[in-house]
């Protein structure tokens, strides 16, 4: 069964969309935990951190430098977090690799 992020990769379900090119996709989350909560999602259908592999050290590269991009367009650059939940225990929800840019607000410790 496609997992919800798969589905805005293929266009069954709107997001509020950023970013887009070949490898990447960049949206507001949904249920936003501070002023900016954009996603950042590989195409490629990966799991978690945990299940990439060296053949993605270039679009997890790419990930980052989207990141930054987007925290300077969103003018957070000065202040920004950039997480991922890896697995359930962690709080993963939805099973497809994305990355949380969060930003705009005095961010609390991890944890
Ligand atoms: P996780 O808990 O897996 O690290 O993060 C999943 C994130 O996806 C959550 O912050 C949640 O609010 C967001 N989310 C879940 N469903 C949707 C959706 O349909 N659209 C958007 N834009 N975000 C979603």
């Amino acid at each position: 069964m496609k997992t919800v992020f798969q589905k805005i990769i293929d266009g069954d379900l709107p997001c509020d969309k950023i970013f887009e090119n070949e490898r990447i996709i960049a949206f507001k989350d949904i249920a936003p935990q501070a002023p900016v909560h954009i996603l950042i999602v590989p195409k490629k259908a990966i799991q978690d951190i945990s299940h990439a592999t060296k053949e993605d050290a270039l679009l997890l590269a790419e990930i980052m430098f989207v990141a930054s991009a987007l925290a300077k367009q969103f003018h957070i650059q000065d202040g920004f977090r950039l997480l991922t939940n890896n697995g359930a225990d962690a709080g993963q929800s939805v099973f497809h690799l994305h990355f949380h840019l969060l930003g705009g607000k005095k961010l609390g410790a991890l944890g």
